[in-house]
């Protein structure tokens, strides 16, 4: 016996000269309309319910950014779709950078960590570092890369997590990020005495730590809160 993980990517994943992976909201609602998916190579969606959250893939595949001079590939980014990878997490239309107002779609708790996971897995597959320069959001992109943005602010501010500077809020994406490699690593490995069982409703508050980047204080009743470890294990051993 063994468990697997399972990945939460909607397409297999192929051969592509992956420099790195820019985050971004959609400023529309929570699910990818038509033009969403024309923009971004994967999205990810949720449908108003606890544990609804989805990826889906936009039009183009990942190689279609290795080369952008045929105008054929995801526009995600300013001067800088080469090579890049574009997700997004969809929601935010109507959003307010400050005072800070989340809109009628604001991103939820349980898209970041599945879109950390998804991620994850490209990081594995593509063989990249998790850094401030390869797995970035929008909004750091001028700073990192040195590639102006036109003041665009995704993803500095998520409505789950308060009081976090904008690089503090990335840091900790890929820490989360960084833990679902490890995660995935893991649970290839054959685990052949452990026997767990796992409520599939267990949902243990989160608590964020900031220097380690795993623990966020969720305001109560804002969103469902989602433990993003727990959810891996839950997954995996599914398949045992
Ligand atoms: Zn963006």
């Amino acid at each position: 016996m063994s468990s697997q993980y399972k990945s939460v990517l909607p397409i297999a994943l192929r051969a592509a000269q992956v420099k790195r992976i820019i985050l971004h909201w959609t400023a529309g609602s929570h699910v990818a309309s038509a033009l969403d998916r024309r923009h971004y190579h994967f999205l990810t969606e949720w449908d108003g319910s606890p544990g609804g959250s989805k990826i889906v893939s936009g039009k183009y595949q990942i190689s279609a950014n290795d080369s952008t001079s045929d105008g054929d590939y995801a526009a995600h980014v300013r001067r800088l779709n080469t090579g890049s990878v574009g997700w997004a997490i969809c929601g935010m239309a109507g959003a307010r950078e400050r005072p800070f107002h989340a809109g009628r779609f604001p991103i939820q708790s349980e898209q970041w960590f599945l879109t950390a996971k998804g991620i994850a897995e490209l990081c594995l597959f593509y063989d990249i570092e998790v850094t401030s320069k390869t797995v970035l959001s929008h909004c750091e992109v001028p700073e990192e890369l040195g590639v102006p943005q036109a003041g665009k602010w995704d993803i500095s501010r998520v409505p789950f997590i308060q009081n976090l500077s904008w690089t503090a809020l990335n840091d900790n994406f890929r820490g989360l990020v960084k833990t679902a490699m490890q995660d995935i690593m893991e649970s290839k490995e054959p685990e052949e005495t452990e026997e767990t069982i796992v409520d599939p409703l267990y949902r243990p508050r989160v608590t964020l730590d900031p220097d380690t980047g795993l623990v966020v204080d969720i305001p109560a009743g804002v969103v469902p809160n989602v433990d993003f470890r727990s959810d891996l294990i839950r997954i995996y051993r599914k398949t045992i």
